[in-house]
């Protein structure tokens, strides 16, 4: 297999149910699919093997892969029409128009045209209704496929036209097996496992880089590190967030154009920002199963430091710790809702 196909290969594991699903539409697609979950599970990956899929002519069961499936492979398939945003942060009228335009065009070597809009989240209102005819009256020459990270994105005209795809997070165990299929260490295949959170593709983008362990020893000390001292919450968030930029960055490097860099950076943000406070309230929930008598996962952590709050507290401390991953994935800034965590977790 080439670097390409391995990686998506690799972005794909965990995602059994979901391959079955897309194989079970290959003969008869709908029009338009939303594929729908958390940053960096691998939807866009699903979505393009999907589209791959639909254009092959053998839907891609062949031992080597034919014309179509490399030229996906490479961007370079005239049937596959790739929709970005333009700048930043939004795809607006004039792209939904253009794409409605592209879409009565014959195609022109497979049997369909699909359309494939990876960051469809950032769809304006506009947009979504310039689309909506299309997609309420659709040409069986055409397939949509949508990515965001959930349906609550789009009016929800938009959403009920689309057939729904889930595409969840790898559990550990599993992330951290694929990982050391690939070569990687028991142990750091696990802490990659953690630190991403259960993305594959972000656990594959960081495993070349040493600071990983030592961004998990970083959380897990958060919960020993409080203090109620005025200034202390923000200094230590600011000093979360430090780690992660430089991660976030590198992650970023590979995409071509600075606004995929930029948009692919603030991804790789969220997601270590969420897998690292998994990892804290990881921490708090072993405090309280250590004193009941339970087992706890992280074994390395010096077993005082587990036994400082009460097995009540503990829990309700990784409640709030869960809760701010919620906050953070509405979109508030970082710095000041990691510094009221902090700071209501030292009050207590
Ligand atoms: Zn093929």
């Amino acid at each position: 297999m080439t670097d390409l196909a391995e990686e998506v290969a690799f972005s794909l594991i965990g995602h059994h149910d979901v391959l079955a699903f897309i194989e079970s539409e290959l003969k008869k697609p709908s029009h338009a699919y939303l594929f729908v979950g958390p940053t960096g599970t691998g939807k866009a990956t699903v979505a393009r093997e999907f589209a791959r899929l639909l254009l092959c002519p053998e839907h891609g069961v062949h031992d080597e892969a034919c014309s179509s499936c490399r030229r996906i492979g490479t961007g370079n398939h005239p049937d596959l029409v790739i929709v970005e945003p333009e700048g930043r942060t939004s795809l607006g009228a004039d792209t939904a128009r253009w794409v409605v335009g592209q879409a009565v065009l014959t195609p022109v070597e497979s049997d369909r045209r699909l359309f494939l809009i990876e960051e469809a989240g950032l769809m304006t209102d506009q947009a979504a209704n310039a689309l909506l005819k299309t997609l309420e009256e659709p040409s069986a020459a055409v397939v949509f496929l949508l990515v965001a990270e959930s349906e609550e994105d789009f009016p929800p005209t938009v959403a009920s036209r689309c057939r729904i795809i889930r595409v969840g997070r790898v559990p550990e165990d599993d992330l951290t097996a694929a990982l050391m299929q690939r070569g990687i260490e028991e142990e750091k295949a696990r802490v990659l496992a953690l630190v991403s959170g259960g993305r594959p593709g972000l656990a594959l983008q960081l495993a070349g880089q040493p600071q990983i362990a030592e961004l998990r020893q970083a959380w897990l000390s958060v919960p020993s590190r409080l203090s109620a001292r005025p200034g202390d919450s923000i200094t230590m968030a600011e000093e979360m967030l430090a780690r992660i930029d430089p991660l976030a960055t590198e992650v970023a490097s590979s995409q071509p154009t600075a606004d995929q860099r930029d948009r692919a950076k603030r991804r790789a943000s969220q997601s270590l920002l969420a897998g690292g406070l998994e990892i804290m309230a990881s921490f708090y929930l072993d405090s309280a199963s250590l004193q009941l008598g339970g087992p706890i996962r992280n074994t390395d952590v010096p077993l005082p430091e587990l036994t400082r709050s009460s097995p009540a507290r503990a829990v309700a401390a990784s409640h709030q710790v869960l809760d701010a991953i919620v906050d953070l994935a509405g979109n508030l800034r970082p710095v000041p809702v990691l510094a009221a965590l902090f700071s209501s977790l030292a009050g207590d």
